[in-house]
């Protein structure tokens, strides 16, 4: 199991009991792996005390916060079992689903369990109607194996982990990738629970950025489209352009400002615009030639004893 941990302190101890109760209850062999994103609020060490009294609870450390889906890769790589189920650290998933989860894999026989929320009259209406705009977005963009109202809660078999890791993307977006891997899927509702304690780190900031690297990562079609808006708007620059000389020609002094005012900033807003677009997909190919790694695990510091031999 992986859990992606970033300053959760407040909910980590009720996470840890209601997750072991669940793992414990499954009977089968495991290991929960903790992936501390670089938290600044004691959750490292709640993890650490944890993980003195849960041997299956494996902590691994980011140097620095590398975001939710990074810290995601780097549970999976740490990963070492037939499956793998990734939960948020927030009780929002309800660990007890996983036995769900677990059953549903072995009953039908499929790679992939997604956790669908049937209900999440919890979230504000805001995350709701924001949510079923990108879900029916993404479906139009990247498919419709695209579960609606699936986040990142989900069993995942081993080839699927595999093939996942296998990708050298830099921003993954996993609730679009793992559909489009194609593997035998099927889903188990869940009413979605309020957050535990603490509070939400997706910010509309961080919304948005998910929002753009889920339609840039499968689709160019924006910059097509900014091609189209551009046509259009410059035919009709030069519609305009021909009028304004005519009706200058035929002794009609041209009556105002505003018209110019409105063209000017019509035509830079929508530079701007394909501007921006360009810069999106520069910057994903930009991150991805640089080849960074999306995060660093912390390793243990070579003993330097002080009666080593130090070479002059
Ligand atoms: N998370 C993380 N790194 C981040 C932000 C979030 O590891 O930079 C974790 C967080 O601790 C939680 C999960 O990702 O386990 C989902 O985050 P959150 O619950 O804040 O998102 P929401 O459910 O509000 O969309
Ligand atoms: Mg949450």
């Amino acid at each position: 199991m992986v859990v992606p941990v970033y300053n959760e302190r407040e909910v980590l101890p009720l996470f840890v009991e209601r997750t072991r109760r669940a793992l414990d209850g499954l009977g089968e062999a495991y290991e929960l792996i903790a992936v501390d994103d670089g938290s600044t609020d004691g959750s490292r060490e709640a993890l650490d005390a944890a993980a003195d009294v849960w041997p299956q609870l494996r902590v691994l450390r980011l140097r620095r916060n590398a975001g939710h889906q990074a810290a995601i890769t780097a549970g999976l790589a740490a990963s070492r079992g037939d499956a793998v189920v990734t939960i948020d650290a927030d009780l929002q998933d309800p660990p007890e689903l996983i036995a769900d989860l677990v059953a549903a894999a072995r009953r039908e026989q499929v790679d992939v369990v997604y956790a669908v929320r049937s209900r999440r009259d919890v979230d504000t209406a805001f995350k709701r109607g924001t949510a079923r705009l990108y879900y029916r977005l993404m479906r139009r963009i990247a498919g419709t194996d695209i579960q609606p109202d699936a986040g990142d809660f989900r069993l995942m078999t081993r080839p699927v982990v595999d093939d996942l890791l296998a990708l050298p993307e830099r921003h993954p977006v996993y609730r679009l990738l793992v559909p489009w891997l194609g593997y035998p899927s099927t889903t188990v509702a869940y009413e979605r629970e309020a957050r535990a304690a603490g509070r939400t780190h997706y910010p509309l900031g961080r919304m948005l950025r998910l929002g753009i690297d889920s339609v840039t990562s499968f689709t160019a079609s924006p910059l097509r489209y900014a091609t189209w808006l551009g046509l259009a708007v410059s035919s009709f620059s030069a519609l305009l352009a021909v009028w304004a000389v005519v009706a200058r020609l035929a002794g009609h002094v041209v009556p105002g400002w505003t018209s110019v005012l409105v063209a000017v900033l019509f035509l830079g807003s929508v530079q701007l615009l394909c501007v921006g677009l360009l810069g999106e997909y520069l910057g994903r190919l930009y991150a991805q030639s640089q080849g960074r790694p999306a995060f660093y695990v912390e390793r243990p510091r070579p003993g330097l004893a002080s009666d080593s031999p130090v070479e002059g």
